[in-house]
């Protein structure tokens, strides 16, 4: 089936959207690079370490031998699973090609070119993306000192033309959780015409008493939905999927606006194979936060200075040396993900991971004084 090879291809004069020369490009982690004699580690995309659970693979190997069809396209099964995991009604439900793709129907359903999306910044990158190529204003309001979501501040930057605040917590990439009492005074002075999303990528990981009950929040307030993923607990990043509660109408909108078939078959089936391993993913869940406390304990006993993180990942705010601490990891086997000029996100990985990952941060604060 492969066609001839022609002539190359001429330069095009296509007239673009101008909204493409104002976003950045998608930064994916780069692959881990090889270093003579040592196992190298990507810890830059908050993936998951382990590999997929024994069940999990065989649910996916059993879906793979019909993948000549479409998926269920209502997603029945997966929405009915969903629901019963979080104590709702399937009408409440949508899911997406992972939480990104929701961002993105969460988007398309709520902003008019020109309308307004206030979120913090600095937080997930992907937020300038998808805003700006839905031809929405990207509005960005600075952490705080302790690089915590400012929500007094982001209430003041809510105007006439808002439609959406993201509220992403914990906080990527600076790992803070967002606190109930702070949460709920801020939802209770949101226009209730302006949706307010709950961005709970990293909700497993969390461990704050103070972490609102986001559930609880959509029920209390009418305009919030909460995003979450299968991509970074569960493990299972490259199969796309995550979902999204709120009200039944905003669910349905949200499921208007899908790519048809997205979510495929495999990645359906293998999280309704991840819910019935529960036990065993929160055991993993369970090391990488134990591992965590590991690696800031003794971070903090080297003296750096971090946000507190309720995220498989640490933040240091390296500030000019980012880019110099990332090229120094890379040496010694280890992908981080740098911020030029602001910080350095680093994924708690295997445990040799992050005991190399120790080890360099000692070495580099030793250069340092
Ligand atoms: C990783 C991440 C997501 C999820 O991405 P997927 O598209 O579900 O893989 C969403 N929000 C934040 C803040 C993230 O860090």
């Amino acid at each position: 089936m492969t066609e001839q090879p022609s002539q190359s291809f001429t330069a095009d004069r296509v007239r673009l959207r101008d909204a493409l020369d104002a976003l950045p490009a998608y930064k994916p982690g780069k692959p881990a690079p090889a270093v003579e004699g040592l196992t190298s580690y990507k810890i830059s995309s908050n993936e998951n370490p382990y590999p997929p659970l024994p069940s999990v693979q065989a649910a996916v190997a059993r879906a793979a031998e019909e993948f000549n069809r479409y998926p269920d396209m209502g997603a029945a099964a997966l929405l009915a699973g969903i629901a019963e995991h979080c104590g709702v009604e399937s009408e409440n439900v949508a899911v997406g090609t992972g939480s990104v793709g929701l961002l993105q129907q969460l988007v398309q359903i709520t902003c008019e070119p020109g309308d307004e999306v206030v979120h913090a910044w600095r937080s997930f990158e992907a937020y300038p993306i998808v805003i700006g190529l839905a031809g929405a204003r990207s509005v960005q309001v600075p952490l705080d000192a302790a690089a915590r979501h400012d929500l007094p501040a982001m209430l003041e930057a809510i105007t006439e033309r808002t439609r959406l605040v993201v509220v992403c917590t914990p906080n990527n990439p600076t790992g803070p959780s967002v606190h109930t009492d702070e949460l709920r005074d801020f939802l209770a002075q949101v226009p209730p015409e302006v949706l307010v999303v709950l961005d709970e990528a990293y909700l497993e990981f969390n461990r704050d008493e103070a972490a609102p009950d986001a559930l609880a929040m959509v029920r209390e307030f009418a305009n919030t939905v909460v995003l979450r993923t299968f991509s970074k607990a569960y493990g299972l990043a490259g199969l796309r999927v995550g979902y999204a509660i709120g009200t039944p109408r905003v669910a349905e909108a949200l499921r208007k606006a899908a790519v048809p078939f997205g979510v495929s078959q495999l990645a359906q089936d293998a999280v309704l194979a991840s819910f019935e391993a529960g036990d065993e993913l929160a055991e993993r869940v369970e090391h990488l936060v134990a591992e965590r406390t590991r690696v800031v304990e003794a971070l903090l006993e080297q003296g750096w200075e971090i946000p507190e993180t309720q995220a498989n990942f640490v933040w240091l705010p390296l500030g000019d040396r980012a880019m110099e601490f990332a090229a120094l990891a890379a040496e010694g086997g280890l992908v981080v993900r740098p911020f030029d000029g602001e910080g350095v996100r680093v994924t708690i990985g295997e445990d040799e991971a992050n005991t190399r990952f120790l080890d360099l941060c000692a070495r580099f604060r030793g250069q340092a004084t």
